[in-house]
């Protein structure tokens, strides 16, 4: 007789999963705010480098965005990834930019944090196609075709559902034949195309022309959370079927239906502080921060459920299989992550929550970044 083997604990099988992070906002965070990722940032930030650590974090997409309001949107860009640059050159022991899946592997066999970039929001391009080779060549790997506001190329989610959004350079929604070529391009480079923000119009108008596999780097699922920024069942099939990857975002008004309204209610509520940090020169996003940090107890109560983050990558599993979803937090780009999912060091609660809803460690390790690294792999 044999003895079976003991199963694995959590920790095990979230130590030996490679867990891939496509989305998360701290390196504007930082750079806005003169922090340093390496420092202990704890109590001003949801991430720092020793953190991602403890989290058991292998693999970080860093976002770098802009909305196009920056008076040379791609300049900005390679500000936010040469501050990203430092910090790696001050800690090459614990975190190396990686230009592919092998060296993505290595980097992680050497308990390193391997760094890949997206960008967020096509702005940064400036409408140059030599624009995206030069922002590969310093490490971007995927591109969300617009951010909440739509390029000149592509329309976003928010300006395709609201009255008198904004339309593309040819009076329409979706992708413009320059916005094609510009996924050509990127196809052609290794640059994943993501449809995180982007427009129902320009997800169709993608997913015809990409010759590769897409994803969504960091949105969830609209079925149980109706929001623009969430995609839709067919959207998910179609990703599904173009052997791409949804990566859910934690954002508690992306996961709970009821946190809109009552963060609406909120923020309603303080907004004559808000209105005068404004004037006193803080941009709207810092002057909300300031709001959700000075009412944390209020804010608190906002919170989604964290077990109903857990249900929206059940739902994607159930409509279409194990292998199109992941995970792409949005850490230091969101207010409101769900309850208990405070911070970076708490990834290990998901991987707890799916081996309670019985998935198996190789299930487990597609969801935190296998699927993921698939994707990579393919666009390569
Ligand atoms: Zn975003």
């Amino acid at each position: 007789m044999e003895n079976k083997p003991e199963p694995k604990t959590v920790e095990e099988i979230h130590r030996q999963a490679i867990f891939v992070d496509t989305h998360n906002d701290i390196l504007l965070h930082t750079m806005l705010k003169g922090y340093l990722i390496d420092d202990d940032l704890s109590g001003k930030t949801q991430s720092d480098l020793d953190r991602m650590q403890q989290g058991g974090l292998d693999v970080q997409f860093f976002s770098v965005w802009s909305d196009g309001e920056q008076i040379n949107p791609y300049e900005f860009a390679n500000k936010e990834i040469d501050s990203l640059d430092a910090v790696i050159r001050r800690n090459p022991d614990k975190i190396v930019k990686v230009a592919n899946s092998e060296e993505l592997l290595n980097a992680v066999n050497q308990n390193k944090l391997a760094a890949l970039i997206g960008v967020e929001g096509g702005h940064h391009i400036e409408d140059d196609l030599n624009k995206i080779e030069a922002l590969y060549k310093r490490g971007v790997r995927y591109i969300s075709l617009t951010w909440n506001n739509s390029t000149q190329w592509a329309t976003s989610a928010a300006d395709e559902t609201k009255e008198n959004g904004a339309t593309n350079s040819e009076g329409k929604k979706g992708l413009t034949e320059f916005g094609k070529q510009i996924v050509q391009k990127m196809n052609q480079l290794g640059v994943i195309v993501d449809v995180s923000h982007a427009g129902e119009q320009t997800f169709w108008d993608v997913v015809a022309s990409t010759k590769k596999p897409i994803i969504a780097s960091h949105s969830s699922v609209y079925s149980i959370c109706p929001h623009p920024r969430n995609l839709k069942d067919d959207q998910i099939k179609a990703i599904a079927k173009n052997g791409g990857v949804v990566q859910i975002n934690f954002n508690s008004g992306f996961i709970d239906p009821t946190v809109a309204k009552r963060e609406a209610a909120f923020v309603e509520k303080y907004q004559h502080e808000i209105d005068s940090l404004e004037l006193s020169g803080l941009n709207p996003h810092q002057a909300e921060e300031t709001i959700y940090t000075k009412y944390h107890q209020e804010a608190e109560t906002l919170k989604a459920d964290f077990e109903l983050l857990i249900d929206h990558i059940e739902y994607i599993i159930k409509l279409v299989g194990v292998d199109y979803v992941g995970i792409g937090s949005d850490f230091d780009g969101i207010f409101l992550p769900p309850k208990r999912l405070d911070d970076v060091t708490k990834y290990p609660l998901i991987t707890k929550a799916l081996v309670e809803r019985g998935y198996d460690e190789i299930e487990i390790s597609k969801i935190l970044g296998g699927n993921m690294l698939r994707v990579l792999k393919a666009n390569e």
